[in-house]
């Protein structure tokens, strides 16, 4: 069942564009074990994360990964970004995070956990998107992070 998910995410990808009118801030994260590419756009408005898209090439995993965390976290507020980004990771690394239902379909992902070579590219684009959040707080219009070792 959580394959399909993933799988419907992947063919039918939510939130992917490559532009995002009146964007705030934009990063480019990058996993080089698996050769996985993600650019991030986000627009913020009264506080929330008004509208958030991805664009890039990367393995199934990452992409569909991105899709569903584009759907979890639109439209919450950036503390709430910032709050199930790291429940995500928390759950990728093995543990039974609080907010693991605010995952949304973020939760099919678990079973990817116990394949490590695959971590990252399930938590690329959460990483992606709690580095935009603190790039857009800190005043920052873009930034560049590669994900190695
Ligand atoms: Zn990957």
């Amino acid at each position: 069942m959580y394959q399909d998910i993933i799988l419907d995410h992947y063919r039918k990808p939510h939130n992917r564009a490559e532009q995002l009118d009146d964007e705030d801030t934009h990063v480019h994260h990058s996993n080089p074990l698996c050769g996985d590419e993600m650019d991030l756009r986000i627009r913020v408005r009264d506080g929330r994360l008004d509208a958030v898209v991805f664009s890039g090439d990367g393995c199934s995993i990452s992409q569909a990964s991105a899709s569903a965390m584009t759907q979890a976290v639109a439209g919450r507020e950036l503390a709430d970004v910032l709050d199930l980004s790291e429940n995500f990771r928390q759950m990728m690394h093995g543990e039974e995070p609080p907010r693991i239902d605010d995952l949304e379909d973020g939760i099919a992902f678990q079973g990817v956990a116990r394949f490590p070579v695959r971590v990252k590219c399930a938590l690329l684009s959460w990483m992606a998107v709690k580095d935009a959040v603190e790039t857009y707080s800190s005043g920052d219009s873009d930034h560049e992070v590669a994900h190695d070792a």
